[in-house]
């Protein structure tokens, strides 16, 4: 297998992109055909989806990373599962599988889809694009324990001092409110770090931006936004 697109996205890496599609619905991603499948011929007709299945690489992960048990963010990470049980990243193939809304088709001078909620870095290879299709991949019985529904959101606040930095930049990043409060809103830390008191500060990396925010209880604190310096 070899990919046939690569994505581009608002996340240069890991941390903080959220673990499913379509819960940051106001990222959008672009996938643009590589190679010998840059040919508008291959897409002809994809319009008539409103929604499509990604297959891609996790290209960051090697697949000797995988473990036969991991340990979902769901279950409070000190659960433990099998990995087939599971959307962990670590898996032996390195597959993924993400559904995102298709925006627009772009036809020159190389073939793109835009797409609205994908879960994926920057850079991640695409190995297949298939359609969403509602009558069968819709179950309405389906259920998952242990992640039957969306986890809580945060609340998100800007301080001062972060709201001046979002309006500087706003002009040229015109969704980056939108995309800081869904992706944030999702509490992005590690499981084992909600249960600490410490009042510790993170960084996110969105666009190419640097934003450094706080977690009190249930409410997430935006302190600063900056242009993101090597
Ligand atoms: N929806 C997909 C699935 O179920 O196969 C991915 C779920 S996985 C839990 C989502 C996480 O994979 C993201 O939060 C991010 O940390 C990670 N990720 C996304 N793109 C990646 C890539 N290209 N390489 C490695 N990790 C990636």
């Amino acid at each position: 297998m070899h990919p046939i697109a690569i994505v581009h996205s608002p996340f240069p890496e890991k941390f903080s992109i959220p673990r499913q599609p379509g819960l940051a619905p106001a990222v959008t991603s672009t996938i643009v055909l590589t190679g010998d499948y840059d040919h508008q011929a291959s897409i002809e007709g994809i319009e008539q989806h409103s929604h499509l299945w990604l297959v891609f690489e996790f290209h960051q992960h090697s697949s000797n990373q995988w473990k036969e048990k991991v340990r979902p963010p769901r279950l409070g990470g000190n659960k433990s599962v099998g990995v087939f049980a599971t959307r962990s990243p670590f898996r032996p193939n390195n597959l993924g599988l993400s559904v995102v809304k298709l925006v627009a088709v772009k036809r020159s001078p190389t073939v793109e889809l835009v797409v609205a909620g994908a879960d994926l870095l920057d850079q991640t290879p695409i190995i297949d694009i298939k359609p969403y299709v509602p009558y069968v991949d819709c179950i309405n019985s389906a259920s998952s324990e242990f992640a039957g529904s969306q986890p809580e959101f945060l609340t998100v606040a800007y301080s001062e001092r972060a709201a001046k930095q979002l309006d500087r930049y706003l002009p040229q990043t015109p969704e980056l409110k939108q995309v800081i409060d869904q992706v944030l809103r999702q509490d992005p830390r590690p499981a084992y770090h909600k249960h600490s008191n410490h009042s510790r500060q993170y960084g996110s990396r969105l666009f190419n931006y640097d934003i450094r925010w706080v977690v009190n209880d249930k409410s997430l604190m935006v302190e600063e936004i900056k242009l993101f310096q090597p």
